[in-house]
């Protein structure tokens, strides 16, 4: 296809919408086989989720009420009717999808699980990394408040490790989410104070870092809003770590080259390429 321009990066007019190419998809494997081996030794099930979710579990992890500006909702019609909002909106966050399958249980152990969805967000710039549907790895620990932290640290150091070797320059810096008005600046104020979110950078240009990977101590939040429980009747504290699969390919090409035949071996033997 090298008689048409512009085909390779996927780069389309709509945008903050790309179309992952096979080369790019060969790399995105290699990360997913990456990351099903940190988190071997303590994942119990990887999931494979929906670009949709159901409103109800949106509202109930409070999305609509923190990131209106972000959200996105499937509109339908019932006869040919004007389209109207179904019960359905755009996935947000990839870990979203696995707090109903725990709601109102009672975790005898600590639990790990994982999930992959391509997650939509209303983004109002479009910088390259900022997509508006983009695909999210995360893997998601329940438990007891300090066995979470610390799987939160732990996590967050080997997928840093992880990163490196792949030739990155990574950062780790603490950082907060971009909650919705007053009560949003209270939220992230209190998660900087509370040193709650994380996230590695890397270069994804010259002159532009993003965030590959973010780690989220959500204390009992998520425990609360879905009833999950530890055996000692306490609220269950839980901990994701996400990682952005089409920023670290960016970040991937943007190190070592658009062709992956020029990569370094070692990076092209770890992921498989
Ligand atoms: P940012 O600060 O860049 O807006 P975020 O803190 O909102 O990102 P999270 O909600 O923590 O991101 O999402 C987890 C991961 O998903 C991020 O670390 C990033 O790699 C990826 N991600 C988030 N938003 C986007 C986007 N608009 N386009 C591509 N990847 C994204
Ligand atoms: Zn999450």
């Amino acid at each position: 296809m090298s008689h048409i321009r512009g085909l390779e990066d996927g780069t389309s007019e709509i945008r903050g919408v790309v179309l992952s190419s096979s080369a790019n998809e060969k790399i995105v494997d290699g990360l997913r086989r990456g990351i099903g081996a940190l988190f071997a030794g303590d994942r119990e099930e990887h999931f494979v989720a929906t670009p949709v979710i159901s409103r109800r579990t949106s509202e109930r992890a409070g999305y609509p009420t923190t990131f209106p500006q972000l959200l996105g909702a499937v509109h339908g019609s019932q006869d040919g009717d004007e389209p109207t909002a179904t019960d359905l909106v755009l996935t947000s966050a990839a870990c979203h999808h696995l707090y109903p399958l725990l709601a109102g249980k009672v975790l005898g152990a600590p639990t790990c699980l994982s999930v992959e969805a391509t997650c939509y967000r209303g983004e109002k710039t479009y910088e390259t990394g900022r997509l508006r549907s983009f695909r999210m790895y995360e893997v998601v620990r329940f438990g007891q408040a300090g066995a979470v932290e610390q799987w939160r640290d732990r996590a967050l150091r080997s997928a840093d490790q992880w990163l490196s070797g792949l030739g990155l320059s990574t950062r780790v810096v603490q950082a907060s989410d971009p909650f919705f008005g007053r009560t949003g600046d209270f939220l992230a104020r209190t998660q900087r104070e509370q040193q709650l979110k994380w996230e590695i950078t890397a270069e994804l240009t010259e002159d532009l870092s993003q965030a590959i990977a973010s780690a989220n101590y959500h204390k009992e939040y998520f425990g609360e809003a879905f009833e999950i429980t530890n055996t000692d009747g306490s609220e269950t504290h839980s901990a994701c770590l996400a990682f952005g699969l089409d920023r670290i390919t960016l970040a991937l090409r943007h190190a070592h080259g658009v062709d992956t035949s020029d990569w370094p071996l070692a990076v092209r033997a770890n992921l498989a390429l």
